[in-house]
C-alpha cells in the first residue's frame, strides 16, 4: 500500500475563519481521497514562533476590535510594495518559525493564513526544500496583498471578485482558481426542517433569530440581544458567544424576557442555522457563506473595518441582507421583515442562490492536483535573488 499524502494546512487563530477554512478543506480532502491523504492542521505561529508573535491569536480580538486604526493599517498594507516592505520587517520575528514550517515533513503545504505566505515560501527558497505550495484565501471578497506571493503554485479564491483582486496583486492568471470558500461538509447536506432543528435545541417552533459575532464573539452582541429582548417582538433568540467567555457569562447572568439560548464556542452551527429564520452577524466570510447554504437572510451588525466591509457590500448588493449597525436599527429591521413575509422570502431566495456548499471538495481537488503534480520548478525572481536582498536588509 502506498503511503498517504501528508498535507500540512497552515492556519492561525487570528479570527475563527482561517481555522474554519482549513478544517473544512481537510474534511474535503478526507471525504474525496480517504486514506490516500493525511491532512494535518498546523498552527505554525503557536507551535514555532517566539513570544509574543506566538500569541498573536490572543491579541487579535482587541487589535481588530472593529477599530478604525486597525482598518487604516490594514488598508495601507494592502498594496504589493507596502506588503513586501512589511514582510521584510516581519521576517526576523517569524524567520525561525517559517524555517521550521518549511522543513516539516510533508508532501505539500496548503496555506490558509496570509501572514505565512511570504515567510514560508522564502524559507523554502532559503532551505532549498521546495514543496508544492497552495494558497487558499479565506476571505470572501478582498484578497489582501499579504496573501499574494506570486511564486505560490496555486492560488485558490472564493469568488470572481476575489479573482480580480488576486490579479491586481500580481498573481499570475493561470495560478488562480475560483473554488468558493470551504465550509464544513455538513453544510452540503440539505437543511433539516426548522421545526425539527428547534426541537433538537429545546426551542419552541416560532420565529427564531440567530445572533453571532464570529469565532471570537466580537461586536455588540450583548446590546443587540438586550434590544431584541425588550422589543416586544414575538421571537426567540439563539446567541453564540464563541470564544468570548465574558460575553457568555454576561448572557448567562441575565434574566431574559424572551426565550434565549446562549452558547459558548459550539460546533453545531449547522443545526443553529437550520433552526433560524434570520441571522444577525458581523460580516465574517465563513459565517456568511454558511448562512447562504441555509438560505438565511442576513442582518450585518458590523464589520472589521477594511477587512470585512466588502463582504458586507457583497451581501447587500446581492440583496441577501442589509447592514444595520445599531441594535435599535436591527430591531426595526426584524420588525419590518416579520410584517413583510414576501420580502423575507425574497431575501432568503437571494441568499440561497449564493451558496457554494461544495467549495471544500472543489478546493480539495485543486490542492490534491498540485500536491501530486511534481515536479514543481521554482523560478528565481529576475535580478538580485530576493533572499540575498533580504539578508542584506537584515544585516545577516
Ligand atoms: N463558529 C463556530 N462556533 C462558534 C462560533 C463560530 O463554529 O461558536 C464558526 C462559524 O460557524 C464560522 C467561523 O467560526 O465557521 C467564524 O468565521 P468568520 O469568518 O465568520 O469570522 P471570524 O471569526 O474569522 O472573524
Amino acid at each position: 500500500m502506498t503511503k498517504p499524502l501528508r498535507l500540512l494546512l497552515y492556519y492561525a487563530d487570528t479570527g475563527g475563519g482561517h481555522r474554519a477554512t482549513a478544517q473544512a478543506l481537510a474534511e474535503g480532502l478526507k471525504h474525496r481521497y480517504g486514506n490516500a491523504v493525511d491532512p494535518i492542521l498546523f498552527d505554525g505561529l503557536r507551535k514555532y514562533a517566539p513570544y509574543p508573535v506566538s500569541h498573536l491569536d490572543d491579541m487579535y480580538p482587541w487589535m481588530s476590535g472593529m477599530s478604525k486604526t486597525w482598518g487604516r493599517g490594514w488598508t495601507q498594507l494592502n498594496d504589493p510594495r507596502v506588503a513586501m516592505r512589511f514582510m521584510k520587517l516581519w521576517w526576523p520575528y517569524v524567520r525561525t518559525a517559517a524555517m521550521r514550517m518549511a522543513k516539516e515533513p510533508c508532501d505539500a503545504i496548503i496555506n490558509v493564513q496570509p501572514l505565512y505566505t511570504f515567510p514560508v515560501l522564502w524559507a523554502m527558497e532559503r532551505t532549498g526544500i521546495r514543496k508544492p505550495f497552495v494558497t487558499m484565501v479565506s476571505d470572501l471578497i478582498v484578497v489582501h496583498a499579504l496573501w499574494c506571493d506570486p511564486t505560490t503554485d496555486r492560488f485558490l479564491v472564493p469568488t470572481e471578485v476575489s479573482r480580480q483582486h488576486a490579479l491586481d496583486n500580481r498573481i499570475p492568471e493561470e495560478k488562480i482558481q475560483v473554488v468558493g470558500l470551504p465550509i464544513r461538509l455538513t453544510f452540503m447536506l440539505p437543511p433539516q426542517p426548522k421545526a425539527i432543528a428547534r426541537r433538537q435545541l429545546g426551542l419552541d417552533d416560532k420565529f427564531t433569530i440567530l445572533l453571532m459575532g464570529g469565532g471570537q464573539g466580537l461586536g455588540r452582541v450583548y446590546e443587540t440581544a438586550e434590544a431584541i429582548g425588550r422589543s416586544g417582538l414575538n421571537v426567540q433568540l439563539i446567541v453564540v458567544a464563541g470564544r468570548n467567555k465574558k460575553l457568555k457569562e454576561q448572557l448567562d447572568a441575565t434574566h431574559w424576557p424572551i426565550t434565549l439560548k446562549a452558547y459558548g464556542f459550539i460546533q453545531e452551527i449547522p443545526t443553529l442555522m437550520d433552526a433560524a429564520d434570520v441571522l444577525i452577524t458581523k460580516a465574517g466570510p465563513t459565517t456568511i457563506c454558511e448562512a447562504f447554504t441555509r438560505s438565511l437572510p442576513i442582518i450585518l451588525s458590523g464589520y472589521i473595518p477594511s477587512q470585512e466591509n466588502e463582504n458586507a457590500d457583497y451581501v447587500i448588493d446581492q440583496q441577501a441582507g442589509i447592514l444595520a449597525e445599531e441594535p435599535e436599527l436591527i430591531v426595526a429591521t426584524v420588525r419590518e421583515w416579520l410584517h413583510n413575509p414576501d420580502r423575507l422570502a425574497q431575501l432568503s431566495r437571494n441568499s440561497g442562490q449564493l451558496a457554494r456548499p461544495r467549495a471544500a471538495i472543489d478546493a480539495a481537488e485543486a490542492a490534491y492536483e498540485v500536491a501530486t503534480s511534481r515536479p514543481i520548478v521554482y523560478r528565481a525572481p529576475q535580478g538580485e535573488p530576493l533572499l540575498a536582498r533580504l539578508d542584506r536588509f537584515l544585516g545577516t
